[in-house]
């Protein structure tokens, strides 16, 4: 059994911003030398978070639409209040989505479908350099 970790860095733009980070995961998963196996990847930041979705033009904007209709950017949040920060609605989208996301690997391949990437998400009220991390573990 090995387990090792990595972490990549991302440079996202914010407000929910959708990047597809598929081949980081499987070229992690290459280089460990295991054949089959779970992959966890975790975003350690509280206005980003990690799913699955179709990686393609319409959900980029589809995401960021939706959260919107949810968790307006404008509501009240009490969040703000606490350290003035303004981006309750951040902290409220990642935590619908959750921190992270793992996938299982089979003959050294993800095993997701064909029309779906991992993405990560960042809601957060500003561009960010992300780190990511991504843990295999397998044999
Ligand atoms: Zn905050």
């Amino acid at each position: 059994m090995t387990i090792k970790t990595t972490s990549v860095e991302k440079k996202t733009k914010g407000f929910s911003d959708v990047i597809d980070i598929t081949n980081d995961v499987e070229a992690f998963i290459k280089k460990c030398d295991v054949m089959n196996g779970i992959a966890t990847v975790f975003i350690p930041g509280s206005t980003g978070a990690v799913t699955t979705v179709e990686y393609e033009p319409g959900l980029k904007k589809d995401i960021p639409e939706f959260v919107e209709k949810i968790l307006p950017r404008d509501a009240y949040y009490h969040h703000n209040e606490t350290w003035n920060d303004g981006n309750g609605f951040s902290h409220m989208r990642s935590a619908l989505f959750g921190p992270s996301l793992t996938v299982p690997f089979e003959n050294g391949k993800l095993t997701l479908g064909t029309w779906q990437q991992i993405a990560l998400l960042d809601f957060d009220a500003r561009g960010r350099n992300r780190k990511v991390i991504i843990q295999v573990m397998g044999e």
